[in-house]
């Protein structure tokens, strides 16, 4: 699929500046790195049934990578829950020319550019949020959506209300495996926690509760 979100887009300033700053810096294990400090696309088959919404780039992963999910701790629960439910080729995702690919499953992000903080701002949000809904335009298969954690759910949501296909969003609460009908015809949402480090670090998202998502999914996007 045509890549939607320009990588020298800079409609963000804060974000800007950090993306490369992030790249500038590095961390100490990545300082023979190249970071990509750009903002990062989506990934994933163009033909995919399954459609899966993070936040933003992890400053060094996605952010170090210029792959989506890749490179951190966030992608390693993330794609592992993904290779074992038969939505990815192999379970582990360290860079942009690793061999990975996703089967019937396409991974997008309302923010492509790394927030400080993994806190985009309301404004940042809404000024990313189109390169979003285009490529909800061309995915044209998409059965199910898994949002993860809660600025993923409000986004794909808001995409929705705007095109006039839910009235409000306060009928949508947020709750790690919850499921929410849309519109006819609409693809169904399935709710998760986000794989951040905070939540997997903690024990509020562990490995099993993912595979269980993403086995879900599996489920619901065969069932006619
Ligand atoms: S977050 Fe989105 S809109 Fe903002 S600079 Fe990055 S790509 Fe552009």
């Amino acid at each position: 699929m045509a890549q939607v979100v320009p990588i020298s887009c800079a409609l963000c300033p804060r974000l800007v500046a950090y993306r490369e700053e992030v790249g500038r810096v590095r961390r100490r294990a990545y300082r023979d790195q190249e970071y990509w400090s750009k903002p990062v696309p989506g990934f994933g088959d163009p033909a995919a049934r399954l459609l899966i919404v993070g936040l933003a780039p992890g400053a060094h992963g996605a952010n170090r990578t210029g792959r989506i999910f890749t490179g951190d701790r966030s992608g390693d629960f993330l794609y592992r829950a993904l290779y074992e439910a038969g939505f990815a080729n192999q379970p582990t995702s360290v860079s942009r020319d690793d061999g990975l690919q996703l089967c019937d499953a396409y991974i997008t992000s309302p923010v492509r550019c790394v927030p400080p903080d993994n806190k985009p701002t309301l404004e940042e949000i809404r000024t990313c949020l189109p390169y979003f809904e285009r490529e909800m335009t061309l995915l044209k298969r998409v059965k199910l959506v898994v949002t993860l954690g809660g600025i993923a759910l409000e986004s794909y949501l808001s995409i929705l209300q705007g095109r006039g296909q839910i009235k409000a969003r306060t009928s949508f609460r947020f709750g790690h495996g919850a499921k929410f009908a849309t519109h006819e015809s609409g693809p169904l949402i399935l709710a998760s926690y986000h794989p951040s480090q905070q939540n997997t670090s903690t024990g509020r998202l562990t490995a099993s509760m993912l595979a269980d998502i993403f086995h879900e999914a599996r489920r619901l996007v065969e069932r006619d």
